[in-house]
């Protein structure tokens, strides 16, 4: 991959050649140019800024030193290029009125192969450039949050991070970016730990110590779900249905309430599938109370009263998804389906497949996982009079 940055203050980029991305250039992996703006410049100040048209205050970056820079490094577009957009060059105008920075658009980035980074300062650059690097490449305002800095180097060397990190080989250990925050379950990290085991009277804690792989990766997922919920709830966004309402995390209090949906929800289900056999409709307030400490848990709640759950769990790499329920007057309303692609999205990033039974009988039920992109699967075992369905996990 090949970078350019445009700057006035070419310094700035100078933490470009330390650390990974220094190896990255060193190994031939990233080419990395940076060049002072002002080479561009014809005057004897070199310039490249002048008052705004319209007035107002500060001032902003004339046209020509970008103009000449593109035509430098961009060049011609080839004409077998220009009928190909996706064999263009990316030019990356860093601005508080770009789109905004996420994991997401740094992993779009990264199966570029030439990206130009104009930074501005002042109060930013003529719109004629932006306009005009339309046309020779393909261009991309991005902000970095919602704050104004003084000029465009730090964020350039932000995106550059959290772009080249994610080149093929530019990490030691590729593994390491699977599992972080925003990766592909859009939860947060879980808090992580390492020797010594006790350290000013803290302890790590146990189960991390315990060996067991599953239940490591049951606690790193609930970690990693309740830190979200705390700090960005605004990440779960499949929790927010269409009326305003949410699914949440259920809580021991909600055991009575689900076992009444429970009961009111598998008696429907006795009766399609002509059997009174079905766990989910003998069990206990305690046996719900024990499964909510044991599973992920979700609700919803209508004014107060709890209509719909559906929860998950590890085993293994497949993510178990049961006791999906929906009230039986809010039944074909969408909510079922919302419930399915919630629990599909906070499954733990160890999970690399989705796995659910219901009554074979279930019509209704098989349909809508159906839709969801799960498929019955005879020949693997199921309870009584029902059917196993799964669906790889997608990525
Ligand atoms: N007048 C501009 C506005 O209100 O949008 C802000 C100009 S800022 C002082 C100068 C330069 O810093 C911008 O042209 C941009 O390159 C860079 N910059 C400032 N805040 C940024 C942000 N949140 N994300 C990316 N770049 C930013």
């Amino acid at each position: 991959m090949r970078l350019d940055y445009l700057t006035i203050f070419p310094d700035y980029l100078a933490p470009l050649r330390l650390s990974l991305p220094g190896k990255a250039v060193e190994s031939g992996l990233l080419d990395l140019h940076v060049h002072d703006l002002r080479q561009w410049t014809r005057d004897r100040h070199h310039t490249t800024d002048d008052t705004p048209y319209g007035g107002g205050a500060g001032m902003v970056m004339k046209p020509e030193p970008f103009g000449e820079a593109f035509d430098e490094l961009l060049g011609p577009v080839p004409e077998e290029v220009a009928q190909q957009p996706s064999r263009r060059a990316t030019v990356v105008f860093t601005t508080p009125s770009g789109e905004p920075m996420t994991q997401r658009l740094a992993e779009e980035l990264a199966t570029r192969e030439r990206i130009v980074f104009a930074c501005g300062r002042y109060e930013g650059i003529d719109q004629r450039v932006i306009d005009h690097a339309r046309e020779i490449a393909e261009v991309r305002e991005i902000s970095l949050g919602d704050y104004v800095l003084n000029g465009g180097e730090v964020a350039a060397l932000a995106i550059t991070e959290a772009v080249v990190r994610l080149l093929p080989g530019f990490m030691g250990n590729a593994a390491s970016i699977v599992e972080e925050s925003h990766s592909e379950s859009g939860l947060l990290e879980h808090p992580v730990y390492t020797k010594p085991r006790e350290w000013r009277g803290r302890e790590v804690p146990e189960v991390l110590l315990s060996g067991d792989h599953g239940r490591i990766a049951a606690w790193r997922h609930d970690q990693s779900v309740r830190r979200t919920a705390e700090r960005r709830p605004d990440l779960l966004a499949p929790s927010v249905l269409d009326d305003g309402g949410e699914i949440v995390r259920a809580v021991p209090a909600d055991a009575a309430e689900l076992l009444v949906l429970q009961r009111a929800c598998w008696a429907q289900e006795a009766l399609a599938n002509d059997s009174l056999a079905i766990p989910a409709l003998h069990e206990s307030y305690d046996d719900v109370r024990t499964a909510l400490a044991e599973w992920d848990t979700y609700v919803v709640r209508r004014a107060g009263r709890l209509v719909a759950a559906v929860r998950g769990r590890l085993d293994g790499t497949a993510w178990d998804i049961g006791r999906m329920m929906v009230a039986p007057d809010l039944q074909g309303t969408g909510l079922g389906r919302r419930l399915l692609a919630h629990i599909q999205a906070v499954a733990p990033a160890g999970a690399s497949s989705y796995v659910l039974f219901t009554g074979v009988r279930s019509e209704r039920n098989i349909r809508l996982y159906k839709r969801a992109g799960f498929r019955p699967r005879v020949e693997l075992p199921a309870p009584p009079g029902a059917i196993v369905l799964t669906k790889p996990r997608r990525g």
